[in-house]
């Protein structure tokens, strides 16, 4: 069994009238100009709002799309700031770039209980490139560090992984202490009971977290477009369903390791198909075996949906990741649906992780029905993966075999 290393939390930190630099997941999405959705605004604010209750002065550093180290007007964090403000109900004061004169000036000037919030660090080059001088510019804004950004602990950056090592004080807020206690969970589970449900486009994508789930889980049902892939690797015809070809070995190997390991695999036995990818094409049903050319797989089929709810319903932990089949169109968002249901109907642990799979489960309104939707994305895949997340190492977080 595994045991996760205690990371020092940002409760252990004495914050009263220290500036704290805390590390955010901002990276929201924009619609002219507006915040589309402020999940992620409003996920950062009891670590926001402890740190001022505590009486510190408050910076603020995150990143907003792919400005690829230029200033793009367009993907500054001001509509962000105001949203902010609102929920805190105080002036939030943004500054004009990243690190520099005006930030350096203002973090001095910052009184307790107030919030500075840094420009897009992606407007710096040096963020993705975990530069070192970068790094200790925001070191030099602050006496201690929060990072409370599990969506980039996956990458070491200036402001996770470098700016961290510069610290005495540092700590892990509490969205990122929720990720890690519910992704933790799941690996630590028992492997009675515990079920992976695995679909999305491409088996390529998902090879790591299918290995090391066949270590830790009883049963794997594999729905989305990398069934395809495993059900010609068992020599059935898939008709113009998408296939990798180059990893039809892959999934061969992957097969075989689940037979040694007595892990029960689950694969689609029918299917909503196409004879087109487009959002108006009529869904037809048929069974494995019967794909024809010319259809293309789009969705498990009812019976499929069944099984995986039969099962999914009696597990004691659950871990989903990749949408069943093309849930964007309508028509073939049903087996999506139904293990979204399955899980709300899970007495046992359920957590799902995976951008589309999250956004899937939000637009479906199932969101209160799972026990953790990780929003994090690619870092918690990398988590499952069981890889070292250089954001949180550089907390001091240590995952023992
Ligand atoms: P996540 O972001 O949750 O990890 P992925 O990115 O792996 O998930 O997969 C999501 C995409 O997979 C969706 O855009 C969905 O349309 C696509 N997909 C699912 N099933 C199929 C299928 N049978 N054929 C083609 N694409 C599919
Ligand atoms: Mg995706």
């Amino acid at each position: 069994m595994s045991v996760a290393a205690p990371m020092p939390m940002i409760d252990g930190l004495d914050l009263e009238g220290r500036r704290v630099l805390i590390r955010v997941d901002f990276n929201c999405p924009l619609e002219d100009g507006l915040v589309a959705d402020d999940t992620r605004i409003r996920a950062a604010l009891p670590t926001i709002q402890y740190a001022m209750d505590q009486g510190a002065k408050v910076i603020l550093a995150s990143h907003l799309g792919r400005p690829k180290g230029e200033a793009k007007p367009g993907l500054s964090l001001a509509p962000v700031g105001e949203v902010l403000a609102g929920h805190l109900e105080t002036d939030v004061m943004l500054t004009d770039r990243p690190v520099g004169d005006a930030a350096t000036r203002l973090s001095k000037e910052l009184r307790s209980g107030q919030v500075l919030l840094l420009e897009n660090i992606r407007f710096h080059e040096g963020e993705t490139q975990n530069d070192e001088h970068l790094a200790r510019q925001l070191a030099g804004l602050a006496d201690c560090y929060v990072n409370d950004a599990f969506g980039t602990a996956h990458r070491a950056h200036a402001s996770t992984a470098g700016v961290a090592q510069l610290f005495e004080d540092k700590a892990a807020g509490y969205t990122m202490a929720k990720e890690v206690a519910a992704l933790g969970r799941i690996m630590d589970s028992n492997r009675l009971g515990f079920v992976a449900v695995l679909g999305g486009a491409k088996v390529s994508d998902k090879i790591g977290v299918i290995e090391s789930l066949l270590g830790k889980v009883e049963r794997l049902l594999i729905g989305g477009a990398m069934a395809y892939t495993f059900l010609q690797a068992r020599g059935i015809e898939v008709g113009d369903s998408r296939v990798e070809a180059e990893h039809l070995h892959t999934a061969q190997r992957i097969l075989k390791l689940a037979g040694e390991r007595g892990v029960h695999i689950g694969l689609p036995v029918d299917h909503l198909c196409a004879d087109g990818f487009n959002k108006d094409a009529k869904a037809v049903l048929v069974n494995t075996s019967e794909i024809e050319p010319g259809l293309m797989g789009l969705d498990i089929g009812p019976r499929t949906a069944e099984a995986y709810s039969s099962v999914l319903c009696d597990a004691r932990t659950v871990f989903w990741n990749g949408p069943m089949g093309v849930f964007e169109f309508s028509q073939f968002a049903k087996g999506t649906r139904s293990i979204a249901d399955s899980l709300g109907e899970c007495a046992g642990w359920t957590v799902v992780g995976g951008g589309d799979s999250v956004r899937a489960v939000v637009e479906g309104g199932f969101e209160e029905e799972i026990d953790h939707i990780s929003t994090g994305g690619g870092a918690s895949l990398e988590f499952i993966e069981g890889r070292e997340l250089p954001g949180l190492s550089a907390l001091g977080y240590r995952r023992e075999e």
